[in-house]
């Protein structure tokens, strides 16, 4: 029986990101691929942790933390949030992950202020902004967005970085940059109103080129590593899905 191990489909994602990036005329290096292990056990975690990933998004607060916990000392993984956060789970977020990339609202990021951990770094986040009107339902207003981002960077339990958007879905290039370079702008004029974030979370399987033409830092890339997702409770329930 031959037992080569074909390379782990991240190592070809992480390939093609640093084409794009090379092809926007920037440096691969400022481009920290997150790859979306949601609906996927721990098993698939660990096989792309030994291909080299260390960046792990997860959407669903129970099935994220219990991940986290099952592999507690998984060399150098940085967990990342980012999905829809209630705030009766802020807590379980705040003690578990490194990044959240949803904060949509005061009243949670005061929560995962208060909530995190002493021992730990301050929980990086970033605020997620509804970029493409009435298409997405998650993220708030543009025009909302200095005045949380002002409340935010005065938490002592967080260290705000920047903004993210999961635009609705656009058949080409051209018209998927639009959103992208609507966060950078946003990104652009806080920084004229003397607050700098070094970050934006946008791009994921679909149109990562396009995110990273806008200037991601932080793309989240799932079924282009992992493969396409089973409906949500079979891939969370531990049996193998069906081949
Ligand atoms: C699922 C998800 C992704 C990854 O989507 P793919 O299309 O599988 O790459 C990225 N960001 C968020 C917020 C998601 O929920």
């Amino acid at each position: 029986m031959s037992d080569t191990a074909a390379p782990h489909p991240v190592v070809a994602v992480r390939a093609a990101l640093d084409a794009a990036a090379r092809s926007a005329g920037r440096d691969p290096a400022d481009i920290t691929l997150v790859a979306v292990s949601k609906t996927f056990p721990a098993e698939a975690v660990c096989a792309a942790h030994a291909a080299g990933q260390r960046h792990f998004g997860e959407n669903y607060v129970q099935e994220g933390c219990a991940k986290i916990d099952a592999l507690g000392n998984l060399d150098g993984a940085v967990w990342h949030f980012i999905g829809p956060l209630q705030s009766n789970k802020s807590r379980m977020v705040a003690e578990r992950f490194d990044w959240v990339h949803s904060v949509d609202r005061e009243s949670i990021a005061r929560r995962l202020s208060e909530q995190r951990p002493a021992g730990k770094l301050p929980l990086r986040v970033c605020i997620q902004v509804n970029v493409s009107g009435e298409a997405s339902k998650s993220g708030i207003e543009p025009d909302e967005v200095l005045p949380l981002a002002q409340a935010v960077a005065a938490l002592p339990r967080l260290e705000l970085r920047g903004l993210m958007a999961i635009p609705a879905p656009a058949d080409d290039a051209a018209k998927q940059r639009v959103p992208f370079a609507a966060l950078r702008h946003l990104r652009d004029q806080l920084a004229s109103q003397g607050i700098h974030l070094p970050d934006l979370s946008m791009g994921m399987s679909a149109d990562y080129p396009a995110a990273v033409e806008e200037g991601a830092t932080l793309v989240r890339i799932g079924s282009a590593i992992f493969g396409a997702r089973q409906a949500r409770l079979a891939a969370t329930s531990g049996s193998e899905a069906p081949a």
